[in-house]
């Protein structure tokens, strides 16, 4: 059933590809778009296609950010490119680092509008946490994002652009004449599109921007390293599966319709029954081993031993984990994390039931970096906790 007061749609300001002095930003660009626009400028259709190969290496394989250093290309035509031209990133407005070693970067894209990336290092790898949106149309009622009205989508070079800065902060570039290095090696490893927004209202940005950071000529990770979480735009999920390939994480946090429609009101829209018919195909589709099943654990509202029962019995059959996320606290937040004997006994069940179930650590929690916390400080669009609570029936 189609339930019209659950905001899906958005009133979108795209940002356009060309700024006001005709210069056009290359990031972003899918590798035929950058031909095209190479020939566009005044390249000859023969020579475009090295041309665009090239540009893309020093780009994404090697971070360079000036056309002046792209020494195999001829001085006249390095001067074309810089009048036609840019290689821009969002600029970074502030950086955090936690006790823990996380970092929280607050960005600043076209506009003014501010976005947050996290990267949380681990043993040996680390994560990568990107946002696809600024603020989100969703309305999740325990998500900090939520509370913030849409701004914009974000664009596939600010999307991408969010890896190229950390990598430029953790001086993650190859020296000059060497290649990337293996997946297993790198210090950014791993990419989740789990920061402000909701990836699959974003779809063709996101895609693109994937694209460019699973290309083997570039940054090159392999779809296994990126995981998509979303709040389960079900239209969409198929279209992850065969156009982009990467990992799924679905918000999932209930076990009845009566409790995701206040935990996830894009419940009312599709359901738990529908959600999981669409779920099911995933694995097929995308040929990826199994789904991770986000579950926030929230005091007294999702976290009975009935709960994890329901769970593993909707959940039959899908290759899945189950991650769960005690609760992350946040100024007005209308609900308490489940305590720890809760969560272990939680997590218990859903393991003897053969589902991986780990308890996802919080990082980065003295500069309010984890999950579900970001917000920009400075965005003045906010909405009520009046108008939290009536739009989720809460209360
Ligand atoms: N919009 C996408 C990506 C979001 S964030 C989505 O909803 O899936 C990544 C995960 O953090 C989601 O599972 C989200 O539900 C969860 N989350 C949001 N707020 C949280 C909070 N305050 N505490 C713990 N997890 C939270
Ligand atoms: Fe949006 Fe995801 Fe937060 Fe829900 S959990 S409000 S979809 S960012």
């Amino acid at each position: 059933m189609i339930d019209a007061s659950v905001p899906i749609t958005q009133d979108l300001l795209t940002i356009p590809r060309k700024m006001s002095a005709g210069i056009t930003n290359l990031v972003g660009l899918s590798r035929e778009e950058l031909r095209a626009a190479l020939v566009n400028a005044g390249t000859t259709e023969k020579q475009a296609k090295m041309r665009a190969g090239q540009i893309w290496q020093w780009i994404y394989q090697k971070g360079v950010r000036e056309f002046e250093q792209m020494t195999n290309l001829a001085k006249d035509y390095r001067i074309f490119l810089a009048s036609n031209f840019t290689i821009s990133i969002p600029e970074i407005v502030s950086k955090q680092i936690s006790v823990d070693g996380t970092r929280k970067y607050l960005l600043r894209i076209a506009g003014g509008h501010e976005v947050e990336t996290v990267y949380i290092p681990e043993k040996d790898r680390g994560t990568l946490c990107i946002s696809s949106q600024v603020g989100c149309t969703l309305t999740c009622s325990f998500c900090h994002t939520g509370t913030q009205k849409l701004v914009r989508n974000l664009t596939a070079a600010e999307i991408i652009g969010q890896v190229m800065l950390a990598r430029d902060d953790l001086g993650e570039w190859p020296e000059a004449g060497v290649k990337n290095p293996p997946n297993q090696a790198r210090l950014l490893s791993n990419i989740v599109l789990m920061g402000m927004g909701e990836p699959l209202y974003n779809f063709e940005n996101v895609r693109d921007a994937m694209k460019i950071a699973m290309d083997p000529e570039g940054i090159s990770l392999s779809r296994r390293r990126i995981t998509l979480s979303t709040s389960g735009v079900v239209p969409e999920i198929a279209r992850t599966a065969t156009e982009i390939g990467c990992l799924l994480a679905i918000s999932f946090h209930a076990t009845t319709d009566e409790v995701r429609n206040k935990l996830v009101p894009i419940n009312k829209r599709w359901n738990l029954e529908v959600l999981l018919d669409a779920l099911r195909e995933y694995p097929k589709v995308s040929n990826s081993e199994r789904i991770t099943f986000e579950y926030v654990m929230l005091k007294g509202v999702n976290d009975t031993d009935e709960d994890a029962y329901r769970l593993v019995e909707l959940i039959q059959g899908i290759p899945a984990k189950v991650n769960l996320i005690p609760f992350n606290p946040w100024p007005g937040a209308p609900y308490e994390r489940s305590s720890n004997n809760r969560i272990r006994a939680f997590s218990e069940i859903v393991y003897q039931a053969g589902y991986a179930s780990p308890v996802r650590k919080p990082r980065g929690e003295d500069i309010f970096a984890a999950c579900g916390q970001l917000k920009s400080a400075t965005e003045r669009a906010r909405k009520s906790r009046k108008e939290i609570i009536a739009e989720t029936g809460l209360g």
